[in-house]
């Protein structure tokens, strides 16, 4: 509480009384706290890559370096750490855009089946290199409202991690239910893998910003720990929901309700 008191007076100069200003600040506190966090946050996620682009440049640029191959991993390297930073940037940015909710939605009937066949096409050959199938299970006829750009980018981020954290020979699978009626009429996704899970205690957080079960894993897998609060606030704007249940060593679930109609305006 923010507390702030005025005497007032008469022209004639005579004590009058005191005016009282209470301010709950609490909100905007904590709205202060959360986005230096994030500075926190951002800052040591860049400074890595940088570190790692500086630090192999460097030695190339001393000369120490006389193997060909070697220089050639060092140089691919700093090429793979540029990309990462290119990611992470693109990530944070959509994030804020997000967040400060500068994300008109636009919505318009999406046929389910064929907005999943185009991002398994996408995903397919890195499913296949790591010998993971990939299966549906989505009525044909399945229409929805929703902006097809935002809900591909919900799925490409649950579907990439699903293969990123499964293991060679495993299953990826989206399948669809209906839950509700009428107005309330949701559609339920349900997107489950049979990898390596995620223990119970990280289950509340894996919606934080960066946070990680496993850095060293995410990162090699390309992660930037920001996909799902991502997808979470997507969700959000589509008026939906989203949670996870999952069991070490036999899988995850990610359960995305979301609504079949909106509001037009
Ligand atoms: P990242 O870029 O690291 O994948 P995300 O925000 O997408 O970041 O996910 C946060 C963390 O949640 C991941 O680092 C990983 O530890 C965990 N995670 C997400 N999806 C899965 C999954 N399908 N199976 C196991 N762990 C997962």
């Amino acid at each position: 509480l923010h507390f702030d008191s005025v005497p007032m007076f008469e022209n004639d100069g005579c004590y009058r009384g005191t005016l009282f200003l209470l301010q709950d600040v609490t909100e905007i506190r904590k709205l202060e706290v959360m986005r230096s966090e994030f500075v926190a946050n951002v800052s040591h996620e860049l400074k890595t890559p940088i570190a790692a682009v500086k630090g192999f440049a460097e030695t190339l640029l001393s000369g120490g370096v006389k193997d060909e191959d070697v220089a050639r991993s060092f140089l691919q390297i700093i090429y793979d750490e540029g990309d990462r930073l290119n990611r992470l940037i693109g990530d944070i940015l959509e994030l804020s855009k997000i967040e400060s909710r500068r994300v008109p939605l636009e919505y318009e009937p999406v046929h389910v089946r064929s907005l999943l066949a185009s991002i398994f096409e996408v995903l397919a050959s890195s499913a296949k290199s790591h010998s993971i199938v990939l299966m549906m299970e989505v009525p044909d006829e399945l229409y929805m409202e929703a902006d097809e750009d935002r809900l591909r980018q919900i799925f490409m981020n649950l579907l990439s991690n699903a293969i990123s954290y499964t293991l060679e020979g495993g299953r990826v699978k989206v399948s669809v239910e209906t839950v509700g009626e009428g107005e309330d009429e949701n559609i339920r996704f349900l997107i489950s893998d049979t990898g390596i899970g995620i223990p119970k205690k990280d289950l509340p957080r894996i919606f934080e910003r960066f946070y990680r079960v496993d850095k060293a894993r995410s990162r090699s897998s390309g992660g930037t720990g920001l996909g799902l609060s991502i997808v979470k606030h997507l969700v959000e704007l589509h008026h939906g929901t989203v949670r996870v249940e999952s069991k070490t060593g036999q899988g995850t679930t990610f359960i995305l309700d979301l609504p079949l109609l909106h509001e037009l305006n």
